[in-house]
C-alpha cells in the first residue's frame, strides 16, 4: 500500500519516512499544501499523512479539496499535528480526517496508527469491489453500470454528447443448464463475458445486467456504431467452445440496440434496447435489432 506524507518541514518528512521505513508501504512525499494535493491524484495513494501547519494552504484546507473531489475522497486522511489544542484534533476529524497524530511522534504510535488506518481502507477496497463487480466474470455489476449510465447522461446533458446501449441476452441458456450442468452453464457466462470485454474499447463499460443478461453503456455512441458493436460480439460468442466431456459447448445471443438521440431519460434508452432485443428473439435469436426508431426510418424512406 502506499502512504502520502505531506508536510512543509524537510526535517519532519525525513522522520516520518524513517519511521514508516520499517513498514511495508510505499512512501511517497509532498513539500507543500498544493504539492499535496497534486500528488494526491496523481499518486492515488491508501493513506495521507498530512500536516496541519503549512505556509501555503492549511492542512485542514488540503483535507477539504481531497473530500470535495470525487477521485480522492475515499482516501483516508491522519492530521499531524504540534498542537495539543483539542479544538484542532476535532476540527480535522470533522473536517473528515480518520485520526491524528502528536509532533514529535512516538515511533511506535505512528506506526500502529498508519497500520490501523491501512487495515480499513483496505475493508473498504475490498467493500468499493464488492459493491461493483459481478464476482462471477469480473465485469461491472448492475449497480456500477447504473451509476455509470447517470454519471453519462449528466455528461451529455452538459456537452450535447450521445450515448448507446447494448442489451445481451444468451440464447436457450436454460438448455446449456440443463443438458450440461450449471458449472459449465456458469463457465460459458465466463466465456461469452471475456469476448464481449474483447470486443469494448477502453471507454465502453461492459456489465453482467442479470442472469444471462450482460449490458454495453457506448459513451458518444449510437445506433450505427452500436450495432457495430453488437454484431462484433455476436460473432466472437458464436466462435466459442467450451469443453464438457466429449461436447464442444456452444451459445449464440440475441442483441437490442438504443440510444440517447430521443430519449428523455436514461431509462429510456434501456427500455429500447430492450424492446429492440425482444424483436430480436422473435426475429428468430441470434442476431443484432436497433431501437424501433430505426425500423420506422427504414419504411419510410421505402415508402
Ligand atoms: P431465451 O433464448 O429466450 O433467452 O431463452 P433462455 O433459456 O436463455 O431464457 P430463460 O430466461 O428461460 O433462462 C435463463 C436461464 O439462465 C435460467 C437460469 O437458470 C440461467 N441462469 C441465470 N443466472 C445464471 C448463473 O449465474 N449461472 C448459470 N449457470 N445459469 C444461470
Ligand atoms: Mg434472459
Ligand atoms: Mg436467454
Amino acid at each position: 500500500m502506499k502512504v502520502l506524507i505531506v508536510d512543509d518541514s524537510p526535517e519532519a518528512l525525513a522522520v516520518a519516512k524513517v519511521r514508516l521505513a520499517k513498514e511495508r508501504v510505499d512512501i511517497v512525499c509532498a513539500g507543500s499544501g498544493r504539492d499535496g494535493l497534486h500528488a494526491a491524484k496523481e499518486e492515488n495513494p491508501d493513506l495521507v499523512l498530512l500536516d496541519l501547519d503549512m505556509p501555503d494552504m492549511t492542512g485542514f484546507e488540503v483535507c477539504r479539496q481531497l473530500k470535495s473531489a470525487p477521485e480522492t475522497c475515499m482516501i483516508p486522511i491522519i492530521f499531524l499535528t504540534a498542537s495539543e489544542s483539542c479544538e484542532d484534533k476535532i476540527k480535522g476529524l470533522d473536517f473528515g480526517a480518520v485520526d491524528y497524530v502528536t509532533k514529535p511522534f512516538d515511533a511506535y504510535e505512528l506506526r500502529a496508527r498508519v497500520r490501523a488506518a491501512l487495515r480499513t481502507k483496505h475493508l473498504q477496497d475490498l467493500l468499493v469491489e464488492y459493491a461493483q463487480v459481478d464476482p462471477l466474470t469480473g465485469l461491472a455489476n448492475r449497480r456500477a453500470l447504473m451509476e455509470r449510465m447517470q454519471q453519462e447522461w449528466a455528461r451529455i446533458r452538459r456537452h450535447d454528447g450521445s450515448l448507446a446501449f447494448v442489451m445481451i441476452d444468451i440464447d436457450h441458456f436454460k438448455r446449456v443448464n440443463d443438458n450440461y450442468g450449471h458449472q459449465v452453464g456458469d463457465r460459458v457466462l465466463c466465456e461469452v463475458a471475456r469476448a464481449i470485454a474483447r470486443e469494448c474499447r477502453e471507454s465502453d463499460v461492459p456489465a453482467r445486467y442479470g442472469g444471462e443478461e450482460f449490458g454495453i453503456l457506448v459513451p458518444d455512441g449510437n445506433l450505427e456504431s452500436g450495432a457495430m458493436l453488437a454484431e462484433r460480439c455476436r460473432q466472437s460468442i458464436v466462435n466459442i467452445r467450451v469443453q464438457s466431456d466429449d461436447d464442444d459447448v456452444r451459445v449464440t445471443a440475441s442483441f437490442g440496440v438504443g440510444d440517447s438521440s430521443e430519449a428523455n431519460l436514461s431509462e429510456e434508452v434501456i427500455e429500447q434496447a430492450d424492446e429492440a432485443l425482444y424483436r430480436a428473439k422473435h426475429a428468430g435469436r441470434n442476431c443484432v435489432e436497433t431501437s424501433a426508431r430505426g425500423a420506422i426510418d427504414h419504411s419510410v424512406d421505402a415508402a
